[in-house]
């Protein structure tokens, strides 16, 4: 059982893996330069290398899905695992082969490992004319011109206030569909293992005016589905006098503040027939409010994507989570109160954090069985320098157990995924449809409101269209049926 996980850090039941890459398609609008982007991790970085492609753009940049075309290549990296880190750096040795040939070229590395280890990049891996934070993209155009004439570029500040509000992202490889809304940046939590809030700094909220301006702009150009993005959305607290989160915490004299139920609502009201997602959700956040707006529209999507990271105390004590496993079991219980058994539900687990026992690792699989999720994205501890667990904890579980226990997780998971699947077997379900299955060009591909992929026959149906499917089979990633009504 242990061989079957050998060097991948991350899997979900959906077979995501974390160095999985996207790269920028190919956009010719006539600009003189050409940039190509790779973008590692999370939905946070694909969403800011739309940014970064807009700040460019309007500096002269089209994009290029082939690095040979480039003028300049960026790096969007993670930090969050190792294994991410170690991508990456890999991924640079083979760019240097290319820089030999085209010493024009301009390698930038943009994202967390900018912020984490910008001296190490410039220093070692020479090649690096750039390094640059996820707070300071807006001077990438300076900094790109600058190692044009030859002088390395580096920009690490974090602010507090950025929020890119007012940058209108380029699409990469959209669908013209589907899309992503950064709606806060930063995170102020510190989770014990966690690297996000030292690589992206403090906790920010968007002006929801300029978020329904972006959204209702999408929906005018064909698209329906919008997902709203941060590290805790729930948390999402805005002010025209204040949009930082810890500031505004100790402001009296504001005129107004905005919430997260408030914004859900007005990206809601914008057309019934626009879906509307969020993620990530805290399970200290999430108040009943969020769940009755939820429950209020019948487009916003009800799936929650709720990471517990430990079903165990202790564990989650240590990890600064905030909440027990009580709390977290209320909160699953009130969202099955509001929003039904249908309400799709997911999580991030992670296997083998400092000290845990046998029986707290049986605590997690044990809370699986009582949630019953629909999937998980499962990983194994990874440790991160100059987190609060790393200076203060041991990372004593052998990996040989952490990696007994994540396929353990994994086990559990694709079990749960199945029942649930089957659950919804016989059941007619509204589906958004994005594109052609890639196993067949006569399958068509989209979600139900729970977020499970449906494949069903082509007939005449169009991408952006919605159709009623009846499920008549499943597997524990997909749903299977034909078109009704
Ligand atoms: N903000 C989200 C939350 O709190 O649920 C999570 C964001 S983080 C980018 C995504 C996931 O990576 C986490 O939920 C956690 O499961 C995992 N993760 C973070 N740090 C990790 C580490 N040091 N080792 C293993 N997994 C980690
Ligand atoms: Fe990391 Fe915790 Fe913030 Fe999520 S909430 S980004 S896990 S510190």
């Amino acid at each position: 059982m242990e061989n079957l996980i050998k060097d991948i850090d991350i899997i979900g039941n959906q077979a995501v893996e974390t160095c999985d890459y996207k790269t920028t398609a190919e956009e010719n609008t006539g600009k003189a330069k050409k940039l190509y982007i790779e973008s590692y991790g999370c939905q946070m970085n694909f969403s800011d290398s739309e940014i970064v492609a807009s700040i460019m753009k309007d500096n002269g940049f089209d994009t290029t899905s082939e690095y040979e075309q480039a003028d300049v290549i960026f790096l969007n990296t993670c930090s969050i695992r190792e294994k991410a880190e170690l991508t990456v750096r890999n991924r640079l040795a083979q760019f240097n082969t290319l820089k030999r040939e085209k010493p024009d070229v301009t390698i930038g590395v943009l994202g967390c490992m900018a912020e984490r280890i910008k001296d190490q990049l410039l220093e070692e891996e020479k090649l690096v004319d750039v390094v640059v934070g996820p707070d300071a993209y807006r001077d990438l155009p300076k900094l790109v011109a600058g190692a044009e004439e030859g002088q390395k570029g580096v920009n690490t500040f974090l602010s507090r206030e950025e929020t890119y509000a007012d940058i209108s992202p380029v699409r990469l490889n959209s669908n013209g569909v589907t899309a992503m809304i950064s709606i806060m940046r930063g995170c102020d939590n510190m989770c014990s293992f966690c690297v996000v809030p030292f690589t992206r700094g403090r906790e920010r909220s968007r002006d929801p005016h300029s978020i329904v301006k972006e959204v209702t702009e999408l929906y005018q150009r064909g698209y329906k589905e919008v997902t709203l993005l941060g590290q805790n959305v729930d948390s999402y607290k805005w002010s025209p006098e204040e949009n930082n989160k810890a500031r505004l915490n100790k402001k009296n004299d504001v005129s107004e503040v905005v919430n997260s139920a408030h914004l859900l609502e007005r990206v809601a009201l914008i057309a019934p027939d626009l879906r509307v997602r969020f993620s990530t959700s805290h399970p200290k956040d999430i108040t009943d409010d969020v769940l009755y707006t939820m429950k209020k529209y019948e487009n916003i999507c009800k799936y929650i994507h709720l990471p517990v990271q430990s079903g165990n105390s202790r564990i989650l004590e240590l990890m600064n989570r905030t909440y027990d496993r009580e709390w977290y079991l209320e909160r699953v219980a009130k969202i099955r109160e509001i929003l039904g058994e249908a309400c799709g539900i997911s999580s991030d687990m992670i296997a083998g954090f400092c000290t845990e026992t046998e029986e707290e690792h049986k605590d997690t699989l044990s809370l699986m069985d009582i949630v019953q999720y629909d999937f998980s994205y499962m990983f194994y501890y990874s440790e991160r320098p100059g987190t609060l667990a790393a200076k203060k904890f041991a990372d004593d579980i052998p990996l040989d157990t952490k990696k007994r226990r994540l396929q353990e997780i994994i086990e559990k998971q694709n079990t749960l995924s199945l029942k649930r699947n089957q659950m919804d077997v016989g059941k007619i379900h509204k589906v958004l449809i994005e594109g052609t299955s890639k196993r067949s060009a006569e399958q068509l591909k989209g979600r139900n409101s729970a977020n499970k992929m449906v494949v069903f026959p082509k007939g005449n149906h169009q991408i952006g269209e919605y159709v009623d499917v009846l499920v008549t089979d499943c597997t524990a990633a997909t749903l299977f049926g034909d078109v009704v009504g």
